[in-house]
C-alpha cells in the first residue's frame, strides 16, 4: 500500500470543517441553516439540528429510542 491521505496539491488541506454547534457536541455538523444569503450558515449534527420537521423529530425519538429499548421497557 503505498496510498496515503496526504496530497500536496493546491487547495487539498482546505476542508470547509463545520462541526456540530451544540456546546460539548462532537458530531459532524451536516444539516446547515441560514436565515438568508448575508447571514452566515449555522451547522448541527442531525440530533441538534432545530429547524427539523414534527414528522422528522418523531422519527428521530423512534430511532433513538429503537436504540435504547430497555429504556422504555416497563
Ligand atoms: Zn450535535
Amino acid at each position: 500500500m503505498s496510498i496515503t491521505n496526504h496530497s500536496t496539491a493546491p487547495g487539498a488541506n482546505v476542508l470547509f470543517e463545520h462541526y456540530c454547534e451544540e456546546p460539548g457536541c462532537e458530531e459532524w455538523g451536516g444539516f446547515g441553516n441560514s436565515p438568508s444569503p448575508s447571514v452566515p450558515t449555522r451547522w448541527w449534527c442531525w440530533a441538534h439540528f432545530p429547524h427539523k420537521t414534527y414528522e422528522q423529530e418523531q422519527a428521530l425519538r423512534r430511532k433513538l429510542d429503537a436504540a435504547h429499548p430497555k429504556e422504555t421497557v416497563q
